[in-house]
């Protein structure tokens, strides 16, 4: 009909079929129409769903917020165009000017950033806090302390946040807990069932894991402060593109396999590093020698998630052979890909530091952090201890 009017500017609906398609179609389209004003009537009220304005949500987007709002166990969350965009849309969403934020001391780089620089500037005061020690953490509140943001496991030391503790301070001054639980995923731990109040992913790492895609996702247990972050992420345009949520929506269908099976072969790397000479320290959370093991065998189980760290002697000189050394293996400061990737934080995510605050985390010339992928354990072994002995000898 549309057509028979010459007119070039409106398609012509998708051929009919009584069979559907079994993947997720691809809705590029940034604009909906609808029949009527009072059709429109209709969808704004609620009364029917249906979409506007790409930017305030699409098919692809909701199609991947269902997903993990399943494996979180929480409806309601918010996709967004990036890790960080979540992590804004649940700090700078929720907190006013006035306001006091606690964060741990080893959050992702940018998380950190976001704390020391631009919070501030804003008028929301930050204080860094040891999140695997509550006494510290509680010392640090102050009346006005509204969030505490924490993730499981620290990049790259490992350390793990005591979320039972925290959770139950939280509970007692009515602060919210907010758990960035991208190293662990939902598959390895699910910190709504200990006392989380907002779940924060970066989809790009081991959901999505072809790295290929950049989003992010935040839920929370109360369906107001979703609604919150969800205008606030429509407002400052944090919106995904629906290319990207159709390649996570891939990506995730075959997450827990991925996950299980690089899990598996970090295990494996570590005790087969610690096994090798050259090497001063190994650390992954489920060893007995990782500081923080009782912790993590309480709260992670015998998920001990893909990374492994690991020091070698010899300092940047001994770096640099490892990693020319280390064949297939990208040398990228990223995590949670189908491939092994190796990350030194001294020349990347803690470069901004001193050596001496280096040295006060652990982080030596020799410190790498390891995001282990889907490669043959035994291929992957003899990768390593090649390169370690290249690099060492
Ligand atoms: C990568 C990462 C982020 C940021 O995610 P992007 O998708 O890169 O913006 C946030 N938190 C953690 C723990 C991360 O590893």
């Amino acid at each position: 009909m549309r057509n028979s009017r010459g007119s070039i500017m409106r398609p012509d609906p998708l051929p009919l079929s009584a069979s559907h398609p079994v993947v997720t179609p691809l809705s590029p389209s940034v604009v909906y129409a609808s029949e009527t004003p009072d059709a429109l009537d209709d969808q704004y009220e609620g009364r029917v769903q249906g979409y506007t304005y790409s930017r305030e949500g699409h098919p692809n987007a909701d199609v991947v917020a269902k997903r993990l709002d399943a494996m979180e166990g929480m409806p309601g969350g918010v996709v967004t165009s990036s890790g960080m965009a979540a992590v804004s849309a649940v700090v700078l969403g929720l907190l006013s000017a006035g306001d006091h934020i606690i964060g741990a001391n080893q959050l992702y780089g940018r998380s950190l950033r976001l704390m020391k620089d631009d919070l501030p500037r804003l008028g929301i005061t930050t204080t860094l806090a040891d999140p695997g020690d509550v006494q510290a953490v509680k010392r640090d509140i102050r009346p006005e302390t509204k969030m505490i943001l924490v993730e499981v496991v620290s990049n790259p030391t490992l350390c793990l946040a005591d979320i039972k503790g925290l959770s139950l301070l939280c509970r007692e001054k009515g602060i919210l807990l907010v758990v960035d639980n991208t190293f662990t995923t939902p598959r390895g731990f699910k910190p709504f069932d200990h006392g989380a109040d907002i779940v924060i992913h970066s989809i790009t790492k081991l959901l999505a894991g072809h790295s290929d895609v950049m989003l992010g996702y935040a839920v929370a247990r109360d369906p107001a402060i979703n609604d919150q972050m969800r205008v606030f992420a429509i407002t400052t345009g944090m919106t995904p593109s629906p290319f990207d949520c159709w390649l996570a929506e891939r990506g995730m269908l075959s997450f827990e396999l991925r996950f299980d099976r690089a899990q598996e072969t970090a295990a494996l790397l570590a005790d087969h590093l610690a096994g090798l000479p050259g090497i001063k320290r190994v650390l992954y959370p489920l060893r007995d020698d990782h500081p923080d093991h009782a912790l993590a065998a309480d709260l992670l189980g015998v998920s001990g998630c893909n990374m492994v760290s690991f020091e070698l002697e010899g300092g940047r000189a001994a770096a640099n052979i490892f990693t020319r050394e280390a064949e297939g293996l990208n040398f990228a400061p990223t995590l949670g890909d189908v491939g092994t990737t190796l990350s030194h934080p001294a020349s990347s995510s803690h470069r901004a530091l001193t050596t001496a605050e280096r040295a006060a985390l652990g982080l030596g010339e020799g410190f790498f952090r390891v995001s282990v992928g889907l490669e043959a354990p035994e291929l992957l072994l003899s990768v390593f201890t090649n390169a370690v002995a290249a690099a060492t000898s």
